[in-house]
């Protein structure tokens, strides 16, 4: 009997839903159960790790034996999962008789109900059943979050004199997160100022540079936005995609000493969210490692503009990620620090001891350090950092012009130097920098 499945969507928060096994596909399957909210109740003699420390954190409950028919006490829906189809079959004759829902991962025609293939973006989500075809609903399901990935919301109008207001992305009101520490009160959620809705504004992390690592939020936001404020270190081919209406402003164009542009560009965010637009504030690396999103979100906080932030893959940890440098080994590092060598050290405007620094033993990270890198690991060795401590430098780190330095604390300044090493780079210092090495 092939009749088509009557397709539905399923409201699990606080119901019970029993898992029957603990192996590869109960992994697979629990945690869209949690995020559902469902009352997850699984029934196996053992978990997989996975499994196991989401019991351990008590986020379901987890009966460590073979299934019972009380089991079922209680419960909306079922899902087998496990190889046995002997011990797979005698659940669902249970739940048959007790009017429960029954997914089979071991027999489909032998189950009530299906899952299918799942794409979610933000409140939305696409479900694919494939006729009882798993490849052909995950091949469907592919080709429409490709789809939805380019482009979620409606073609929104640029926001042309200003008041037109740009509907908002579905669902992300919601998302848009008053910042912690009392800086709730000054922002409103998609309120409204002066009669007009409010647009707002997400300050997004585009990663360290190869475009393919931003996170799949910082894309999806990407794609929905008006007007995109974009820095000198983002990935250019990010932008290379954005619909031909958005307004792009560039960043580091903003004329005027460093401060006077970062009060301009915040005037930028807020105005453009004013008028009702959606704004994406798209910054290199992480928005909060040296990258002054603090101040964007406070200008926006101010003005009543809510602001989401999109953390980013930060390039003090990817770079030397990159170079095949962990900054972190077992019996090597156990700690790395992050360091900005804008300034120099003996600066009076500098906040970094790095008298302490040279004193510790673990990985240096240090951002924005090129110009100083001579008196910095002077200063370093000064203080008791062994000059023979491994330094690596890692020029335009993940990108196609990728450059790496080995070298020594003593040496590492001269070395780049000669090399013509260029920012953007990191300078990282440790162990670590030859841990992989050979
Ligand atoms: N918010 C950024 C850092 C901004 S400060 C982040 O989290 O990565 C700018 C400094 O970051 C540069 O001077 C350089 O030290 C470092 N940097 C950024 N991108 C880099 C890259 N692709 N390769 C090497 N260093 C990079």
């Amino acid at each position: 009997m092939t009749s088509n499945p009557y397709p539905l969507g399923l409201r699990l928060h606080g119901r019970r839903v029993v898992v029957v096994g603990g192996g590869a596909v109960a992994t697979r399957r629990v945690p869209a159960l949690l995020d559902a909210g469902a009352d997850v109740l699984l029934v196996a003699p053992e978990l997989t790790p996975a499994l196991r420390a989401r019991a351990d954190a008590g986020r379901l409950h987890w009966v460590p034996r073979r299934f019972v028919p009380e089991d079922l006490d209680g419960a909306w829906l079922v899902q087998v999962a496990v190889d046995d189809p002997m011990a797979a079959a005698s659940v669902s004759a249970v739940a048959a008789e007790r009017r429960i829902f029954c997914v089979r991962a071991d027999d489909r025609t032998a189950a009530t109900a299906w899952t299918p293939a799942v794409t979610r973006h933000g409140p939305v989500t696409v479900a694919v059943l494939g006729g009882g075809d798993p490849h052909r609903a995950m091949t469907v399901r592919d080709a429409v979050r490709d789809l939805l990935a380019v482009r979620l919301a409606p073609a929104a109008a640029a926001p042309s004199g200003g008041l037109g207001a740009a509907a908002a992305p579905p669902g992300q009101a919601g998302a848009a997160a008053a910042p912690p520490g009392g800086l709730g009160a000054g922002v409103t959620e998609a309120g409204v100022s002066g009669g007009r809705q409010v647009g707002r504004v997400a300050l997004v992390g585009a990663g360290p540079g190869d475009p393919e690592l931003i996170t799949v939020k910082g894309w999806r936001l990407l794609t929905e936005a008006d007007v995109v404020v974009a820095d000198r270190l983002v990935p250019g081919l990010l932008l290379d995609e954005l619909r031909p209406d958005v307004e792009l402003v560039d960043a580091s164009k903003i004329p005027y000493g460093p401060s006077r542009a970062q009060e301009e560009i915040n005037q930028i965010l807020v105005d453009r969210a004013l008028a009702g637009a959606f704004v994406v504030r798209l910054k290199g690396g992480d928005p909060y490692v040296f990258g002054r999103g603090g101040e964007e979100l406070l200008a926006c906080a101010a003005a009543g503009v809510p602001v989401t932030v999109v953390p980013g893959v930060t390039s003090s940890i990817a770079a030397p990620a990159a170079a095949g440098i962990p900054v972190t080994h077992r019996g090597v590092a156990h700690e790395f620090t992050v360091v900005s060598g804008h300034l120099a050290p003996d600066a009076p405007a500098s906040l970094v001891r790095w008298d302490a620094l040279a004193g510790l033993h673990g990985t240096l990270v240090i951002l924005m350090g090129l110009k100083n890198l001579a008196a910095i690991t002077a200063t370093l060795i000064a203080h008791g950092r062994s000059p023979q401590t491994p330094a690596a430098v890692v020029q335009e780190a993940t990108t196609g012009t990728q450059r790496v330095l080995r070298s020594t604390l003593d040496a590492v300044a001269a070395d780049a130097l000669t090399a013509e090493v260029r920012p953007p780079a990191v300078v990282v210092v440790g162990d670590v920098v030859n841990t992989l090495d050979g």
